[in-house]
């Protein structure tokens, strides 16, 4: 009999593991897929290089995560690479916004007025999650339009547009139907605001060469044998003082401790003996696993570089509104990823590849000039087709559910604890949440096991 179980061997299960195993306790991590890493997963290309098709961006306050770089003597990447403007379309027109010249596009005036809307913001974000009360009361007028509240906290409109940027870079969408409650709620358990505005008005965002996947590669590596890969967990029963997983093959594995860091949902595709609390299943029926598709144009060179762009844009329409230049090292070619998302998301994804790929070719034709060059590769991956992660970036909670039940979802049931991106307060969806939540687990088991 293990002293622990991990299901999963993404971000959190692995640290999870070898925070246990660093503790003298014998672990077991299941792992349905072939490969370690979840939601976390590289693309080698023939020339050498890389694409990173899930996790990538390591932002303000990822310590966890960057001790673990450090500690596999990784490096990371300062972010962006390269200079050039940054593409901005907006009702069907497209302006460059040197980037370089970021601050000194908003003036002190607008600076600290932006200031003053980002702390206003965090202060209501804490009173959410900490007055049930007051959220109650106030949930008309949470229930308005997060532009609207901006529109009126922040008096001038570069700020509100800085504003926008920001809050899209962090999170995603904004748009008219975006409330202030998915704001805030956004804003109480994500990246800050503030310091990503820090110091030069610039997202402060690191990569790691090689790409996120070469720290679960490690991990992967140092727990060696402790990691079964293809090993699909159907079923856990649980009793007072130990757990029984049972995998599709019908083998059986006893512990004494189970650690699951499967999102909510697809927590549920497992049966539990006795059943988890109904609750539960409620909550994670509210909790949408997210839909992105995340997809790369490859072009026989970075084409935007000679035109003083940075390949970053963002647009108020279009099937991909959101790009970035990931071009890494060891290639000629340049690498333009966006994201499909949402509603786009969600129809392009019953179409086929190529539709996929003129679709996201004409959003960046659109963004960047009608004579971009033809692309000599696309690649993406669907999340919320991999049967093992059921979408992406991570789980959203629909409004109230967060402040109503996300922090008892980490509660541990007995001996069956919880881990992963979606059980955390802080950085909730992100790798270091993942990261954060599988130390957390992990000393929550050894404790009980002392
Ligand atoms: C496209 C995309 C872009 C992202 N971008 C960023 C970013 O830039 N920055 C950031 O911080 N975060 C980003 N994220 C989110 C981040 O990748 C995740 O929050 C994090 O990797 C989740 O780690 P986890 O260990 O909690 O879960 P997972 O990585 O999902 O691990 C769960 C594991 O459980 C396994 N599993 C599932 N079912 C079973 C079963 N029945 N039996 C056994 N094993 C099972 C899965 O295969 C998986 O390996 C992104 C995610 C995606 C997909």
């Amino acid at each position: 009999m293990f002293d622990c179980a991990i299901i999963g061997a993404g971000l959190a299960g692995l640290v999870a593991a070898q925070d246990l195993r660093s503790r003298g306790l014998s672990v077991v991590v299941l792992e349905a897929r072939d490969r370690v890493g979840g939601r976390v997963e590289n693309a080698e290309l023939a020339d050498g290089s890389y694409l990173e098709l899930g996790g990538q961006w390591i932002g303000p306050g990822f310590d966890a995560l960057l001790e673990l770089v450090h500690k596999y003597g990784l490096e990371t990447i300062p972010l962006p690479t390269q200079g050039g403007d940054f593409i901005v379309r907006a009702h069907g027109k497209a302006v460059q916004i040197p980037t370089d010249e970021d601050r000194a596009t908003l003036n002190p005036f607008e600076i600290s007025d932006l200031g003053q809307g980002l702390l206003r913001l965090r202060r209501l974000a804490h009173r959410l999650e900490d007055d049930p009360a007051w959220a109650a009361a106030n949930h008309v007028w949470l229930g308005q339009s997060l532009r609207r509240w901006a529109k009126s906290n922040m008096r001038t409109k570069k700020a509100q547009q800085r504003f926008e940027e920001v809050y899209r870079a962090a999170f995603g969408e904004l748009d008219e139907d975006t409330t202030l409650k998915q704001g805030l709620d956004f804003v109480g358990t994500g990246p800050d605001l503030e310091s990503m505005l820090a110091t030069n008005g610039k997202l402060q965002q690191l990569r790691v060469r090689g790409g996120v996947y070469r720290v679960a590669e490690a991990l992967g590596k140092d727990l060696g044998d402790v990691v079964r890969l293809r090993t699909v967990v159907t079923k856990v029963r649980h009793s007072a003082d130990e757990a029984t997983l049972e995998l599709a093959d019908g083998e059986e594995i006893r512990a004494r401790h189970v650690i699951s860091t499967l999102p909510p949902r697809l927590a549920m595709n497992l049966e539990h003996e006795p059943p988890l609390p109904a609750w539960r299943a409620e909550a994670a029926d509210k909790v949408s696993p997210g839909n992105v598709i995340k997809a790369y144009l490859l072009f026989d060179r970075p084409f935007w570089r000679e035109r003083g762009l940075s390949g970053q844009s963002s647009a108020d329409e279009g099937a991909v509104r959101v790009t970035f230049d990931t071009t890494t090292d060891g290639t000629t070619g340049g690498h333009l990823m966006g994201f499909f998302a949402g509603s786009e998301a969600d129809s392009l994804s019953k179409r086929t590849t190529t539709i996929r790929e003129r679709a996201f070719l004409e959003s960046v034709r659109q963004s960047f000039g009608s004579d971009v060059p033809k692309p000599v590769a696309y690649i993406e991956r669907d999340w919320s087709a991999e049967p093992y992660s059921g979408g992406c970036h991570g789980a959203h909670f629909a409004p109230g559910i967060w402040t109503a039940v996300g922090p008892g979802l980490a509660e541990p049931e007995g001996v069956l604890h919880w881990a992963g991106a979606e059980y955390t307060t802080k950085f909730n969806g992100y790798m270091e949440g993942a990261v954060r939540s599988g130390l957390s687990a992990a000393a929550a088991v050894a404790s009980q096991s002392a």
